[in-house]
């Protein structure tokens, strides 16, 4: 049986200013072209997440690939994460520094190594030795990016809260209207019924160097199953971490919720447990889903029969 194919989109969950929101929904546009039209020629739910996660880490408007939020030492450290529901198989790399693309190592690891996570250096070498170019980080650091953490190292020193690096001792109300969260992800559904979900991020504003968020650990920002759901996450990633929300919500799935209800469950427990603010996409592998967010903003988009819908807020 065939089944009719889906994607979903996040470009990360904030107050996402009115001068930008047309470049979030022209990237999040681009990337379901870049999926879908994948999808609609057959091919599986883990290529199409794998292409329209690659449109959004070229793209410079979001916190993923080139002109991430740079760290305490003015580097650019991305983490990924991709998974095919129907195999099981995931593929992780995390504080690389010398890829372009982390979703492309991220595919690698997936397909060519019995392991599912690589970090740093051993990530580039196994990436560089499945046939990836290692770049210099400077291509990814954008004037835009040095400029913003010269403004938060200033802030820091200045004895004003540090918002900019969303701990889990710093006021969530405070931060949600400060922190920008651009993350990007992506579900997919193909044609055999398979599932799939990728999210990749160049992680907070003025963190440490080494520190990983939630994005690509599997069952918090990220992870796919065909016996429950697909998912992935944007936002405060400490929070999200604690409660392994990925995994949370599909297992609700699993258990017969709709996941168009889970969704908002979800996003409503990290607020209530632990302050957390964020944003979610969620996908069955019989069709059904969920967004939500509790942020002012979230970049989404989904495409399937009825052809590309785009937004920034879920009502
Ligand atoms: N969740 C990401 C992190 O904490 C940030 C984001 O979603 O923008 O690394």
């Amino acid at each position: 049986m065939s089944h009719t194919p889906k994607l979903l989109i996040h470009g990360g969950a904030w107050a996402i200013p009115d001068d930008m929101v047309a470049a979030h929904e022209r990237g999040v546009r681009n990337a379901l072209d870049a999926g879908y039209s994948l999808l609609h020629q057959g091919a599986s739910a883990v290529d199409a997440v794998e292409a329209a996660v690659a449109v959004l880490e070229d793209d410079d408007t979001f916190d993923a690939g080139r002109g991430s939020f740079l760290t305490r030492d003015g580097h650019v450290q991305l983490d990924a994460l991709l998974m095919d529901g129907g195999t099981m198989r995931a593929g992780g790399v995390a504080c690389v520094e010398r890829l372009r693309n982390p979703i492309h190592a991220a595919r690698l690891v997936l397909d060519k190594s019995p392991h599912v996570y690589f970090v740093g250096r051993g990530a580039e070498e196994f990436a560089q030795a499945h046939g990836m170019e290692l770049i210099d980080n400077s291509e990814l650091v954008l004037d835009r990016e040095r400029v913003r953490l010269e403004d938060a190292q200033a802030k820091e020193r200045a004895g004003l809260p540090d918002l900019t690096f969303a701990g889990d001792d710093k006021s969530p109300e405070t931060a949600v209207e400060l922190a920008s969260h651009d993350t990007v992800g992506a579900v997919a559904l193909d044609q055999k019924g398979n599932i799939a979900a990728g999210t990749s991020t160049g992680g907070t504003l003025n963190k440490a160097p080494g520190r990983v968020g939630d994005s690509s650990l599997i069952g918090c920002g990220c992870y796919a199953d065909n016996a429950s759901a697909a998912v992935s996450l944007t936002g405060w990633g400490e929070p999200i971490m604690k409660l392994v929300l990925g995994k949370w919500a599909v297992d609700r799935v699993q258990m017969g919720r709709a996941p168009e209800q889970v969704a908002p469950d979800a996003i409503a427990y990290l607020f209530k447990r632990l302050g957390g603010h964020g944003g979610m996409i969620l996908l069955a592998p019989d069709g059904r889903f969920g967004l939500a967010h509790n942020t002012p903003r979230m970049a989404w988009g989904i495409c399937d029969a009825q052809g590309p819908r785009v937004g920034i807020v879920i009502d």
